[in-house]
């Protein structure tokens, strides 16, 4: 029987380095690689655009469930995320988003509806998360 190949969980505030470790992680290993702030950011960015305020716990909830967040990898680069068909990684990284990102992800209805992307994501194993809560909460 062949192992599975593990979930690599990278876990630490801002500016530790995560991103940095993440991406070569990923690529000495061949793994995916999944950005976990990238989610809060891309749900406060469209949150914004369609007037949901990012103090709307349940309908940021809602909002998260509908948007077909996922990654497309690039080859010797970070991933892009999509939403849909929309590519959001350029739109993602602005102060204002960052400044959303965190008040989106304070709300309960919004970890629970992306702990299960996470998870998702992270299945079939070959993978590093790199976040806040993956070795805790969405891989323990
Ligand atoms: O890492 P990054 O700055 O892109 O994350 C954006 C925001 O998303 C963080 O400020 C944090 O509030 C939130 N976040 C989180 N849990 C994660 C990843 C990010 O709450 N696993």
């Amino acid at each position: 029987m062949t192992r599975p190949r593990p979930v690599i969980a990278i876990d630490g505030p801002a500016g530790a380095g995560k991103s940095t470790v993440a991406q070569q992680l990923a690529k000495r290993l061949g793994y995916v690689l999944v950005d976990t702030g990238a989610l809060y950011r891309g749900l406060a960015l469209i949150a914004r655009e369609r007037g949901v305020p990012w103090n709307d716990g349940p309908g940021l909830g809602a909002l998260a469930a509908t948007l077909a967040l996922h990654f497309v990898p690039v080859p010797g680069g970070a991933p892009r995320l999509l939403a849909g068909e929309r590519d959001l990684s350029t739109d993602i990284r602005t102060p204002e988003i960052s400044m959303g990102a965190s008040d989106v992800s304070k709300h309960p209805e919004v970890r629970a509806a992306l702990l299960e992307l996470q998870r998702q994501l992270g299945k079939d194993g070959g993978v590093v998360l790199e976040g806040r809560d993956i070795g805790t909460v969405v891989f323990p």
